[in-house]
């Protein structure tokens, strides 16, 4: 268990998500912020019964399993099972809270999400005690409205807009907002597994591992 007298490890990234399934949108993200703010480790952490949407269409272990076959191979990148092995539903405040348990007060944390997601940041369960508990790194995503604080609903403009730095290195443990511009992938697992559902190929829009996995379970397809 973590010591809370703290050294301070280096930076962790958090990429939370359905990943139902993972893709080149996501990996994306993740690498580009790891670069940018000089991430150790990124931790994939799919989610099991997410609270805020449907029930995802595919089993906790398959979306696992497809996550760790993306990531094989990025020694950078690790997957973590630790909502799906949950009963409970998925709160990111409640993984948050254990990761830093795990890892002490002064370990800086970042939480990476796609402005899709964070816009609705508000929505979520005790949502203002994430920004004491994690850094929260925002990729533009297409689609998704503009990342300027202005286009942000009046609550989270409120706990963002003194909470901005411009890069990561100013961040501390936890409290800190990056909004980064990354490279622009318009892809999402709804597109794919409507795709597929079409018998559509969804090659060069996630790793060929993960496609093979579907495949060979036949996930996204009517029997
Ligand atoms: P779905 O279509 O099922 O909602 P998704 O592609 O949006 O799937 P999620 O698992 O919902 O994937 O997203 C997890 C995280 O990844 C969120 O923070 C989301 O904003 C981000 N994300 C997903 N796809 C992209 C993308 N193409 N570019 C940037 N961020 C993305
Ligand atoms: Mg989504």
């Amino acid at each position: 268990m973590g010591t809370s007298a703290d050294k301070a490890g280096p930076p962790i990234g958090v990429m939370g998500g359905t990943f139902d399934p993972i893709h080149f949108g996501h990996l994306r993200l993740a690498e580009e912020m790891a670069d940018a703010i000089g991430l150790e480790r990124v931790r994939f952490i799919p989610a099991g019964r997410p609270p805020h949407r449907l029930a995802p269409h595919t089993p906790a272990a398959h979306r696992l399993e497809m996550v760790r076959r993306a990531l094989a191979g990025n020694p950078r990148f690790e997957a973590d099972a630790r909502e799906v092995n949950s009963p409970r539903p998925s709160y990111t405040v409640d993984t948050l809270t254990a990761l830093r348990a795990e890892r002490g007060n002064a370990q800086p944390l970042w939480l990476l999400l796609g402005a899709d997601a964070f816009l609705e940041l508000p929505t979520w369960h005790q949502w203002r005690q994430l920004f004491g508990l994690a850094n929260i790194a925002v990729a533009a995503r297409p689609g998704a409205r503009l990342l300027q604080p202005d286009a942000m609903p009046a609550p989270l403009n409120g706990e963002v807009s003194k909470r901005l730095v411009a890069d990561g290195s100013a961040a501390g443990p936890a409290g800190s907002v990056l909004l980064r511009a990354t490279t622009p992938l318009d892809i999402s697992a709804t597109a794919i597994r409507n795709l597929l559902a079409r018998h559509g190929s969804a090659r060069y829009l996630l790793p060929d591992a993960v496609l093979g996995y579907i495949h060979e379970h036949h996930l996204y397809t009517q029997p």
